[in-house]
């Protein structure tokens, strides 16, 4: 019972997609096309992600997106919990900068323009931002088939339910106050 279970409804995911029958597995599975067209930067942070999620990453360990920002869009402090990053510059110029672990909390940073690249090991919170006055483009690849994404700010300040703001006060060394607006601003 409980294996008939596990074999109908606790489907194996690696990557956000099911791991197919290897006897149904097709060439489209190992393929995407897009990675060309911009994603929409029509929002709060002026900058879209487009992930490549393909059935034919899983077990492989690597990953490929694209990343849009309009001028003045920003990606937020974030880190990739299973993955090192690769940033490759489309178009545009972007900065680019990570913080390594505590105690240190050195942050490594550098002006990107088309044809560079920069790395950024796994795990480290990054973020990155158009220095440019026209639309940036960034080629993301990963060492992983399923990096993840946490924003340091909406893990923070946005989770559900809330982390008590008596504490997050006392850790971003601001007034409850404060806290509680910060939390109201990422609620909704
Ligand atoms: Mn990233």
């Amino acid at each position: 019972m409980c294996f008939f279970f596990f074999l109908k409804y606790w489907a194996v995911h690696v990557n956000g997609k099911v791991c197919k029958d290897p006897k149904l597995v097709e060439a489209d599975d190992f393929f995407f096309s897009g990675l060309h067209l911009p994603g929409n930067t029509s929002n709060a942070i002026r900058f879209q992600i487009t992930s490549a999620i393909i059935h034919g990453f899983n077990t492989l360990g690597i990953a490929i997106g694209r990343a849009d920002f309009a001028p003045n869009g920003f990606s937020p402090p974030h880190t990739h919990p299973r993955g090192s990053e690769i940033v490759l510059v489309l178009e545009g110029s972007i900065e680019i900068g990570f913080v390594t672990s505590h105690p240190e909390n050195r942050l490594f940073t550098k002006i990107l323009k088309v044809g560079d690249f920069f790395v950024v090991p796994q795990g480290l919170v990054h973020f990155q931002r158009n220095v440019g006055e026209a639309n940036a483009a960034t080629i993301t690849a990963f060492s992983s088939q399923f990096p993840g994404l946490i924003r340091v700010s909406d893990a923070s300040f946005g989770s559900d339910p809330k982390i008590p703001s008596d504490l997050l006060a006392k850790a971003f060394r601001i007034d409850e106050k404060t806290g509680s607006q910060i939390q109201k601003r990422f609620s909704g």
